[in-house]
């Protein structure tokens, strides 16, 4: 089975061709520049650039694959959540090529892309928990079956990723900030800063993270050094993902945990993980940030479980919490 997938919920167009469960092209074109003079995505030139791009990325992934738009046998693209215009452009453009092959077409959520993408070389049965932590979410979902989510806790203001971007930027540093809050953190030392673990021996299983950002303005202004600023804050950012996962974990006796979303890049996290002891499933390079290749697998897996295509009539869902039917 062929499997076109497209991405384009937020600034990256994403593309990517998924063959019997396997990832053969993954293209990303990002607008990070287009962007980058506003401080912010600004959602009208999302939009109009993911028109733009997206019919010659989708030529240039079949291409690189080898295959004609008449071998795809299903058409995939993000249904949300994310910004209503981006969202609208890719899924105009799947139903359109679905409707012109006469191929089923699947509209896929957005998390449950990102969970598949970590899945993408070990394909794995729940039951398991599942920690999405990316740009806008920071969520820990209990999955007893394919397509039953149970959140168990949630951030209750910033997303890690989003911590990630916001110190980035009080150290001066470029965006995204993940990566280059890593770089930095390589070179200090992660205790030379008193940041402390938001949310420690609290009940539950939510998230907390704008507090970190508030003690980074703050340790910056006191002269601690850039460096050491980031390692300790990458420090109690991951201690409070894998802390929180772990607990979860001992509560539920779930052993088996899917980490997915852009901070799933980053080192350190992984180093935390691998340390628990559990059986930590976290995606290949080049799937943990938005990309066209987990919204194929995701259709792929439900195409073969459900054999399920969406109406040509659904529309673009901004606001859906995981597990929830519209
Ligand atoms: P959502 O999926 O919630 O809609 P998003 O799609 O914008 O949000 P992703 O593309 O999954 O989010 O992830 C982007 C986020 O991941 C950014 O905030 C970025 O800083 C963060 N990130 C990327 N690489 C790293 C890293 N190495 N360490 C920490 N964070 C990282
Ligand atoms: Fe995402």
């Amino acid at each position: 089975v062929l499997v076109l997938g497209i991405e384009t919920s937020c600034d990256d167009t994403g593309v990517g061709l998924v063959q019997d469960g396997r990832v053969r092209v993954n293209l990303v074109a990002s607008q990070t520049l287009l962007h980058a003079e506003y401080g912010g995505v600004v959602p009208e030139l999302a939009s109009r650039e993911h028109a733009q791009v997206l019919d010659r990325l989708v030529a240039r992934a079949l291409d690189e694959a080898g295959v004609r738009p008449r071998d795809l046998d299903l058409v995939a693209a993000t249904r949300g959540p994310g910004l209503v215009g981006p969202l609208l452009v890719g899924l105009g453009y799947a139903k359109g090529l679905a409707w012109s092959l006469e191929r089923p077409f699947l509209g896929v959520h957005h998390l449950e892309g990102h969970l598949h993408g970590a899945l993408a070389e070990a394909p794995v049965e729940p039951p398991f928990l599942v920690l999405i932590a990316s740009g806008g979410h920071t969520h820990l979902y209990r999955v007893e079956a394919w397509g039953r989510y149970e959140l168990l806790g949630a951030t209750r203001d910033d997303a890690a990723g989003e911590a990630f971007d916001k110190v980035a930027r009080t150290l001066g540093l470029g965006y995204p900030g993940g990566p280059e809050i890593e770089r930095l953190a390589a070179a200090g030392d992660p205790h030379a800063v008193p940041f402390s673990v938001p949310m420690r021996g609290r009940a539950g299983y939510d998230f907390s993270f704008s507090g970190l950002k508030t003690a980074a303005v703050r340790f910056r202004d006191e002269g601690h050094a850039p460096a050491d600023i980031a390692a300790g804050f990458q420090r109690v950012a991951v201690a409070s993902l894998v802390g929180t996962l772990e607990r979860a974990a001992q509560d539920t006796g779930l052993r088996r945990v899917v980490v997915a979303g852009g901070v799933a890049a980053n080192r350190a996290l992984r180093a935390a993980l691998a340390a628990t002891g559990l059986e930590v499933h976290l995606p290949p390079p080049g799937l943990t940030s938005d990309n066209g290749a987990m919204i194929a697998l995701a259709a792929a897996r439900r195409w073969a479980r459900e054999r399920r295509a969406d109406s040509l009539t659904v529309s673009a869902e901004p606001y859906w919490p995981l597990g929830e039917a519209v």
